[in-house]
Formats: C-alpha cells, structure tokens, sequence
C-alpha cells in the first residue's frame, strides 16, 4: 500500500515537475518557443540600422536607407530624414525580430524584419515614405512581392526620395541575377555575365521592377536634384 502511495505521489511530482520546466522555458525564453523575440532599442544608427539594448545592431532586411554622414562618406538626400522617421517608430516600442534564411550579414550584423507592438512593420513603413528603396537581398525573399509594391505606391505619389528622382545616364545596365543596376561606363556592370544582363532605358523603371542602384556608380545623391 504505501509503495503503491510512493508510486502515486512520484508520478504526480514528475508531472508538476515537467508542467514548472515548461512554464519555465514559455516565460524565460518565450522567442525560443514561439520563434519570437522582443527586443528594445538603444539608438538608431540611421534609416535602416538599430543598435539593441546589448549593443547588437540589427540591420533592416531588404531596405536601403540614403547615407548619413559618416567616415568618408557625406550625407545623401533624405538620410536624416529616414533616420529620423525611424527614431520614431522604434525608440519608444518593444520590437519583434523576424528573420529569413540569413539571420547575419557579413558584419555580424544582424537581418532582421521588424514590428512594432503595435504591429507596424518598419521595413515596409520605411519603403512607404520613400525613405528606402527595395534591396534585393536574395536568398532573403519572404516579403519581396509586399515590399516592391509599397515602394512603387511610394513612387507613385512622389514621396520622399522620389520626388526629384533624376536620371544620371541615358541608359543602364540592369544584371537580373543580382537586380542592380550600373551606369554603361561602370567596371562592375562591365563584368556582367551576358545572361543575366539587361538593358534598362531608366532609373525609374530600374527601381519600379526592384533593381537597386550599385553603390560603386551610382548614389542617392546622382539621382536627386536637390
Ligand atoms: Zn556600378
């Protein structure tokens, strides 16, 4: 009888015990079981790149924000604006991290897809404004359709950095693997394999299909009269 009673009473304290390391783990590690994780900024570097509270930075995926100053490189149109239209939507609010394939990039710099609490998505809201165009960040595609769409609503009604949009070259060379686009005298678009190569007649349409400038040929400044 009193084994049967030990029995009992051990089986009993297995289950709570296995009820307490679930409830443990739901309320340590939440983003471990949900595949969420919820996070707070410490400041923002500029319109696509945050810094966490433990000094991670999080790089926006498949946006790029015009320049701020920095190092040898000079402020771009509409760089401290992105910056601070994305102090305001995350300096305030927890955030969720979402991720595709490539959780880091070659800097040790996080990829992340963010929202708000209040469910905003920042990386969309950013194309919205036009405070970023479309970066083809391939094999991180999840939200490619969504995105080129926002940014061409922006270019539609001439928001932000497409309100001056101007053209540098008569024409460009598009590569449709990478979907960047190169003026026809740049040594990169040069090396373009015959097979991926189009012709773009001009920026406009490069960005409408989601093709992104080359940074080596092409800045933000090139393509906006100020
Ligand atoms: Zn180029």
């Amino acid at each position: 009888m009193n084994l049967l009673k030990w029995n009992l009473a051990g089986k009993l304290f297995n289950r709570c015990f296995f009820l307490l390391w679930v409830l443990a783990w739901l309320f340590i590690f939440p983003h471990y079981v949900f595949g969420e994780e919820w996070v707070r900024v410490k400041w923002v570097a500029d319109g696509d790149t945050i810094v966490l509270k433990d000094g991670t930075f999080v790089r926006y995926i498949a946006i790029d924000s015009p320049e701020i100053d920095h190092q040898n490189n000079i402020a771009e149109p509409y760089g401290y604006a992105a910056k601070e239209y994305n102090e305001k939507l995350v300096l305030s609010t927890k955030l969720r991290l979402e991720y595709d394939r490539e959780k880091t990039d070659r800097f040790g710099r996080k990829l992340a897809y963010v929202f708000t609490e209040n469910g905003v998505f920042v990386n969309q809201a950013l194309l919205e404004k036009g405070y970023a165009f479309y970066l083809h960040s391939k094999p991180n595609l999840k939200y490619r359709d969504l995105l080129i769409k926002t940014q061409q609503q922006a270019m539609a009604h001439k928001r932000g950095i497409w309100k001056n949009l101007r053209e540098k070259s008569e024409w460009y060379i598009g590569n449709r693997n990478s979907k960047r686009f190169h003026t026809p005298d740049c040594s990169w678009g040069k090396k373009t394999h015959p097979k991926n190569e189009i012709l773009l007649t001009s920026a406009w349409d490069a960005f409408w299909q989601g093709y992104a400038p080359c940074r080596r040929c092409l800045s933000l400044g090139d393509l906006n009269d100020p």
